[in-house]
């Protein structure tokens, strides 16, 4: 029992490995389709044998593959071995010393360090940071491109085991099909729809004044990234509010984006873990814009540590492991119901994440 700092909190040990998971349908959005999903899953044991666990997805578009992940996760973890894990600010310091990119893997990490050290101090993770359990907005389920019919039946689904708000994947040619097609299937869903930059802005703009004819309530991600003067331009034209993802990284994009964005989407995996989320978050709140917790398809030793930061945003997207195969996820996290409720109150300590 000999953690580096002389009490047995210090990382004594750690492991990685990567986790591929069938998807119960296949993905898809205007970037492509996919069928399965991979997490790379950090295990870290104190010198007390307590452990924490936590995961990243890795996504070529943010800068990192599982491959790369896995190369650069041995550095990472260097960084943390034989400190207390609760030093998040050091190792984030001593993260950007050792690695470029690989978003996904310093999540991983930094999640790992999140749940351990809540675990060491008995607290829930959302408690440690501050948030009010009662504040989490409801999750929303995401309605992948697929054939308009194939829609109309996930959203009609979706409705059924109890979402209140549904997120449509556009981004093709026949959108207004598939619109019509889910707000058929959930008639009284709140809509929100991600083109995931695929429009143009002229285009983003006449779509959304037939958006707003479907009660659609925000878009997301409208143009692409790097377009930032579309998105300003498709913010002062736009029927709707425009919420801000690939175009907004980390805390640092959000100055450039914030005269354009009334939504601010916020993810462990583009962020690089809950530090620099939080940041991130803050400094979106500090612009006067909303934020949504987001998420990729992913485990939910991912999952369970980005709900904690749920009831400080206004909307959540945390579905990334209800749209995997029953029983493909190793992991299981009770905060997020089926129905798309956070329920914090159940988590005792750390994220909340257990082991199947
Ligand atoms: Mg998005």
């Amino acid at each position: 029992m000999t953690g580096a700092d002389g009490d047995g909190d210090g990382v004594a040990d750690w492991s990685v490995e990567t986790v591929g998971m069938e998807l119960d349908a296949p993905f898809g959005i205007s970037r492509g389709t996919t069928a399965t999903a991979e997490s790379v899953v950090v295990r870290l044991t104190d010198g007390q044998g307590r452990e924490g666990v936590g995961a990243g997805a890795p996504d070529a578009y943010y800068g990192g593959t599982p491959a790369t992940a896995m190369t650069v996760l041995p550095d990472l973890l260097a960084v943390v071995e034989g400190e207390p894990p609760g030093r998040l600010q050091r190792h984030h310091a001593a993260f950007d010393d050792v690695v470029r990119g690989n978003p996904a893997a310093r999540a991983a990490v930094d999640v790992a360090c999140h749940d351990l050290h809540a675990r060491q101090v008995d607290r829930p993770l959302h408690a440690l940071l501050g948030h009010d359990p009662d504040r989490a907005p409801r999750s929303c389920y995401s309605v992948g491109l697929a054939p308009p019919e194939a829609m109309r039946e996930r959203a009609a689904a979706a409705a059924e085991a109890g979402f209140e708000h549904l997120k449509v994947k556009l981004g093709t040619d026949r959108d207004r099909e598939r619109v019509a097609a889910v707000r058929d299937g959930a008639p009284q869903a709140s809509l929100r729809v991600d083109a995931n930059g695929a429009w143009a802005p002229h285009e983003a703009v006449r779509k959304s004044h037939w958006l707003a004819d479907f009660d659609v309530a925000f878009v997301e991600q409208p143009v692409a990234a790097s377009d930032r003067e579309g998105l300003r331009f498709v913010y002062e034209h736009s029927s709707l509010p425009v919420a801000a993802d690939e175009s907004c990284v980390t805390a640092a994009d959000v100055p450039d984006v914030a005269d354009r964005s009334d939504v601010i989407v916020v993810k462990l995996d583009k962020a690089g873990g809950v530090w620099p989320a939080l940041r991130q978050l803050h400094a979106a709140r500090a612009h006067d814009c909303e934020v949504m917790v987001g998420c990729m398809v992913e485990t939910n030793a991912s999952l369970a540590a980005a709900a904690a930061l749920a009831p400080a945003c206004d909307y959540a997207d945390l579905d990334g492991s209800l749209l995997l195969a029953d029983g493909a996820d190793p992991f299981a996290f009770d905060g997020i119901r089926p129905d798309g409720g956070l329920d914090l109150s159940v988590v005792e300590r750390g994220s909340g994440v257990t082991g199947r």
